[in-house]
């Protein structure tokens, strides 16, 4: 296997996988001297889409030995692991381990709370268009703890900010009272188009098999990202502020524990 052949991202079809099985390609010091290993498929999420990266372990199978994953980025494809080896036996078993099987474990805490926050987020589209703003374009999300938001193309007039602040709030929370499964699929270009409620944004390519998530029985949307398995699960949300200016609105958000 070539170094460049991108990494199979198993979540995107199993997101609630948290366990499972790869091949080792190579073990490596990057560049910025970080430790990283690259399998020929992963379940772990890479930083990206707005959407923190999982950390976890992988063990070499029928070794007790553990490398430690801190950081986990993508590079045209390829996933990087970065993190540590619980100790030097277990770096020399890697650098051998080419070709040997190994085992992945997600951490749950983090990777539930990332995924909470990133389908918050997309049931924020949601009720922006459901309270009259679906004028405004979804863009940027950024779903890490420390201060989520999403970033909209548009603005909405000043005098209508705390009112929608909190019509918004209210409706983000009835619909996460109703719940809804949340499915991920990808598809052909064209079907995708049509789940999204018939286009797709200028950055999908139109060749592409684009993955899109699906919160209940409302239109879909493209996205890499870990998510719910109901929206239920998001428990409360919070709109915190609603910023505009310059065309673009951020609207700031918190959710429950
Ligand atoms: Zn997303």
């Amino acid at each position: 296997m070539e170094l460049t052949t991108p990494t199979k991202l198993e979540f995107y079809d199993q997101m609630l996988k948290l366990q499972s099985k790869a091949i080792l390609v190579h073990y490596f010091k990057g560049d910025d001297g970080r430790k990283a290993l690259i399998l020929d498929n992963t379940i772990f999420h890479p930083q990206g889409g707005g959407q923190p990266s999982d950390t976890g372990f992988i063990c070499v199978t029928d070794s007790n030995l553990r490398f430690c994953v801190q950081d986990v980025r993508s590079k045209d494809g390829v996933v990087f692991h970065y993190g540590v080896a619980e100790d030097s036996s277990m770096e020399n078993e890697l650098e051998q381990g080419k070709g040997k099987e190994v085992i992945l474990q997600v951490d749950e805490s983090r990777r539930r709370l990332n995924s909470r926050l990133h389908s918050a987020g997309h049931l924020l589209d949601v009720c922006m268009r459901n309270v009259g703003f679906a004028h405004l374009e979804p863009g940027k999300g950024y779903h890490f703890p420390d201060g989520p938001f999403v970033e909209y193309k548009g603005t909405v007039p000043l005098n209508e900010l705390q009112s929608k602040q909190r019509e918004i709030e209210i409706e983000v929370n009835a619909l996460i009272s109703k719940g809804g499964k949340v499915n991920a699929t990808v598809l052909p270009y064209r079907e995708a188009a049509e789940l999204c409620g018939g286009s797709l944004p200028d950055y999908i390519h139109p060749g592409s098999n684009p993955r899109i998530i699906k919160l209940g029985d409302n239109p879909g949307c493209p996205c890499g990202g870990t998510h719910v398995s109901d929206v239920s699960e998001i428990l409360s949300m919070k709109v915190s502020q609603i910023r505009t200016k310059k065309g673009m609105t951020k609207v700031f958000y918190t959710i429950g524990t």
